[in-house]
Order: C-alpha cells, then structure tokens, then sequence
C-alpha cells in the first residue's frame, strides 16, 4: 500500500484540538444568493435559516450545482450573501470589514476543500504552516504544526512535498493545516470527493476524532458520507430542508 493512511498516529490530545473558543454559536438568517447573469439574477440560495452551537456536526448533501458549495462559502465569509445575516458567536461576519474578515477567517474557520489545495513546492510541515505566515507570530505554531501532522499520521512525512503524497494524506495535511489557528467552525467542501471509498472512510473518520469543541459542517454529494451525520440537510430548490 503506497501511503500512510494506515501508519499509527499518535492521539490527539483533547488540549491540541479543543477551538480557541469555549463555545460556539452560528446564526444564518434568510440568507439568499443570486448571481447576475446575461437573463437576469440568477437566484441559487433562498430562505436559508440555520442555527449551529458547539460541537454540531452537520452534512449538507445535495446534487451538483444545487448551491451547497455557495451556502458553505457564505458561511465561512468567504461569499456575501445577497440578503440575509451570518453571525459567529454574536458578531454578523457580513459587517465585519475586508481587513479584518481575512483575519477572523484565519483564525476562527478551518477551511478543507475537495481539491487539498496544498502549495506543490512547500513541505507538508510548510504547508501546515502557511496560515500562520499572515498576522501574530507564535512560537508554538511550529510545535504545534508537527504534533497535528504527527496525530494525523503524517508525522514521518514533515519534509516530503505533496506530490509525494497520496490523495489520502494530502487531505490529511489540509485537516492538520485547517487546525493550525484551533478554528471554531470546520467547514469541509466535498473533503473526500477524489478518494477511494476506504480512504475517504478515513479521511471522515479524522474529521469527526478532530472536532472537538468547534462545530464541523460537510458539504457533499455523497450519500455515504452525508448519511454518517446524525443532523443531515439536503439542498433542494434552493433552500436546506432538515432530513
Ligand atoms: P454545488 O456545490 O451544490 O455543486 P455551487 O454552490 O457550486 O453548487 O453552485 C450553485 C450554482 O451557482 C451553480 O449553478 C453554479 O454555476 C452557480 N454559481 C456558482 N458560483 C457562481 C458565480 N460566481 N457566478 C455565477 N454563477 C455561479
């Protein structure tokens, strides 16, 4: 077996994972979304309500194209929404000026994507280490960087590059990179969509050992993923309906 999806991890203590918050409370309110188009807006989220405190973990399954990716980006402020309201533990991140958006993104929300994102010519210590180059210095980042790369299985692979990775362990990197700053949302766009069914099994598995303290939302279309949260919501016609 290439790889190290297997090799022994050393545990995460609960201290390592636990968020820079004690609790953690997410309030969207009537959030809608249209983008122009040549035909006019284009609406693609409406009516969007949800309410998320400490550790809820939640999957929002949904075909293609259905908006999923959209909800979890205005979630995270990576997106406005059109109208509507996301809040973070009482502040409405769609107040919050660019400046220091780029900062409470960075240290309170974990991002994984499907496509790792991981830098080609960095070390996977280095990229673990990428959010930290932005913003206060801490001595402990490189300390912690190598205990999450260790607990996440990657601890013999600090120096490799991710091409030297398989697809698995490159997801790895991007959960120990998305828990550098302790985030209190961990929000996971399709995070096991390029893996093989046993490694994605895995790859969950991870997300749900690491949430801890922080709340933890999965966007895919993948039915075996989705199905393994208790709380499950489903994109249809443009808004969330609980499952
Ligand atoms: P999903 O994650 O469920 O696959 P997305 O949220 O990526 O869906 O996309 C929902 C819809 O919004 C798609 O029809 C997509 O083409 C459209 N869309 C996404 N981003 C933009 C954009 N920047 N401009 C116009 N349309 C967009």
């Amino acid at each position: 077996m290439r790889g190290t999806d297997r090799q022994c991890r050393c545990p995460l203590s609960q201290v390592e994972l636990s968020s820079r918050y004690t609790s953690v409370l997410l309030v969207a309110k009537q959030l809608s979304k249209e983008y122009a188009s040549p035909n006019g807006a284009l609406r693609i989220l409406s009516n969007i309500n949800l309410t998320l405190e400490t550790d809820a973990a939640i999957s929002i399954m949904g075909p293609s194209g259905s908006g999923k990716s959209t909800l979890l980006y205005i979630l995270g402020g990576l997106e406005a929404p059109t109208s509507g309201t996301v809040s973070f533990s009482g502040r409405d991140i769609s107040q919050v000026r660019d400046d220091d958006l780029a900062t409470f993104r960075r240290e309170s929300i974990g991002f994984v994507f499907q496509d790792h994102c991981l830098l080609p010519q960095c070390t996977v210590l280095e990229n673990v280490l990428v959010p930290t180059l932005v913003g206060k210095a801490d001595p402990e980042f490189p300390t912690r960087a190598r205990r999450l790369l260790d607990a996440v299985g990657l601890g013999p692979r600090l120096n490799h590059r991710p091409g030297e990775l398989s697809g698995g362990e490159k997801q790895r990197c991007a959960i120990a990179r998305a828990l550098i700053h302790k985030p209190g949302l961990l929000l996971c766009d399709e995070p096991t969509g390029n893996l093989d069914r046993t490694t994605a099994a895995g790859v969950a598995d991870l997300l749900f050992e690491v949430q801890k303290e922080m709340i933890l939302i999965v966007v895919t279309h993948s039915a075996e993923l989705g199905g393994r949260f208790a709380e499950r919501y489903e994109m249809d016609n443009q808004t969330l309906i609980p499952l």
